[in-house]
């Protein structure tokens, strides 16, 4: 399974590809994870993302493709792979393009996650991530279970991302309809786009991605 999870910043493409991840047993390849885990580690692409992402913008397209290059080098992703918060630009989808077919493989298909504007915002704000096991919830629809452990055997460590605030939550929406909603026509136009009504439970956006999956294009 070769799939790229398309959709604005809330539509729930990480708790998605985590779930997938879990069910069809091919890693979820988040791009803003990995370079959450470079500023967490203080390398010099951490520090030189970390003010970008903070301002809600775009890491430079040959930076990401450099960063996917490798991960997809792996051996975890050799039978596949679900992309999440990859690609974002044209340039980034033509790369991509060109990594696949060196590596002589292809997308199955690309995903496109649909929530309306205002929902985005109220998921957005109320999202909380578990330091330690990476989880992602969210206060009001999916907040962790009393007494839940996380995978280090604690209480789940809820924390707020810092670009998860009102006024760069704005600034990230609107930089994804300037420069990541292209690439629907560009998907569509290679017959690979899965359009999937994202408004809805955990379960029943699962259930509609599967049967979007097996719909024959
Ligand atoms: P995400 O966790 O996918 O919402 O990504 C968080 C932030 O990381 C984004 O707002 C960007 O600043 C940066 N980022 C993640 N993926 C990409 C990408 N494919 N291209 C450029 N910047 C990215």
């Amino acid at each position: 399974m070769r799939l790229v999870l398309l959709g604005a910043p809330g539509s729930g493409k990480g708790t998605q590809a985590q779930r997938m991840q879990a069910r069809h047993g091919v890693p979820q390849v988040s791009t803003g994870d990995l370079l959450r885990e470079a500023v967490a580690q203080g390398t010099p692409l951490g520090r030189a993302a970390k003010a970008v992402m903070d301002a809600g913008q775009l890491v430079a397209d040959d930076v990401m493709l450099g960063i996917i290059r490798e991960r997809l080098a792996r051996p975890d992703a050799a039978r596949g792979f679900i992309l999440d918060g990859f690609p974002r630009t044209i340039t980034q989808a033509d790369g991509l393009g060109r990594l696949l077919a060196e590596l002589r493989v292809a997308l199955d298909s690309v995903v496109l996650m649909e929530v309306d504007a205002v929902v985005l915002q109220r998921r957005l704000t109320g999202r909380r991530s578990c330091r330690r096991c990476g989880r992602v919830f969210h206060l009001e629809s999916n907040p962790p279970k009393p007494g839940e452990r996380c995978t280090a055997g604690r209480p789940h460590d809820l924390f707020q991302r810092p670009d998860d605030n009102e006024r760069t939550v704005r600034e990230r929406l609107a930089v994804y309809g300037e420069r990541t909603q292209p690439l629907i026509d560009y998907y569509e136009r290679k017959g690979l786009l899965r359009r999937v009504d994202a408004d809805g439970t955990l379960d029943e956006v699962d259930a509609r991605i599967e049967r979007a999956l097996q719909r024959r294009q």
